[in-house]
């Protein structure tokens, strides 16, 4: 499937998502198949630049037009690979602890730079199937790593990492936050 990425232009990026049949339909199968298989290219340097598309480490459906509640996820982690294609994600519980990436977040969807802290869970549990392992799991996420799952997940409800920065004072530190 070729996929077109939405940008945060278009109000279709604020869509909420729906619940996927489980088990995938062939069409959500070949759906979340293509948007792994581009988030992976997005960051072989070669195929991005001659294609015209920035690196990712996740990607929704929704920013690829469709509001369906999927999302997947690939980046290098030292000698670890992460990487997901979940299905109807739920996080079942956060910390009081707080994160924040010191020069803040960036989106497949988002071309405009915005500054300042997108404050986060620092530890957060996730529900999902995982078309990857092909049954339900959980996963306890921290850090980095809890960053990019609430970066995604928040794309399911139509919201936007810069949604979280304070713009009266983006590089304020809240409470039990940690700047990584
Ligand atoms: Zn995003």
């Amino acid at each position: 499937m070729k996929l077109k990425i939405i940008k945060d232009n278009n109000p279709k990026i604020r869509k909420k998502s729906v619940d996927v049949p489980l088990p995938l339909s062939a069409e959500d199968k070949d759906l979340i198949d293509s948007m792994f298989n581009y988030l992976v290219k997005s960051q072989d340097e070669e195929y991005a630049m001659k294609h015209n598309i920035r690196a990712g480490v996740g990607l929704a459906a929704i920013q690829v037009g469709f509001p369906k509640r999927m999302f997947v996820i690939y980046y290098q982690k030292g000698d670890e690979i992460v990487q997901y294609k979940l299905v109807n994600p739920k996080i079942i519980e956060t910390s009081v602890r707080k994160v924040a990436l010191q020069d803040g977040e960036g989106c497949l969807s988002v071309d405009k730079e915005h500054q300042g802290y997108v404050h986060r869970y620092y530890k957060i549990v996730m529900q999902a199937y995982d078309v990857i392992q092909g049954k339900d799991i959980t996963i306890v996420a921290s850090g980095y790593d809890a960053i990019v799952l609430q970066h995604e997940y928040d794309h399911l409800a139509g919201t936007l990492f810069y949604d979280h920065i304070v713009y009266d004072a983006p590089f304020v530190k809240l409470p039990n936050e940690e700047i990584i």
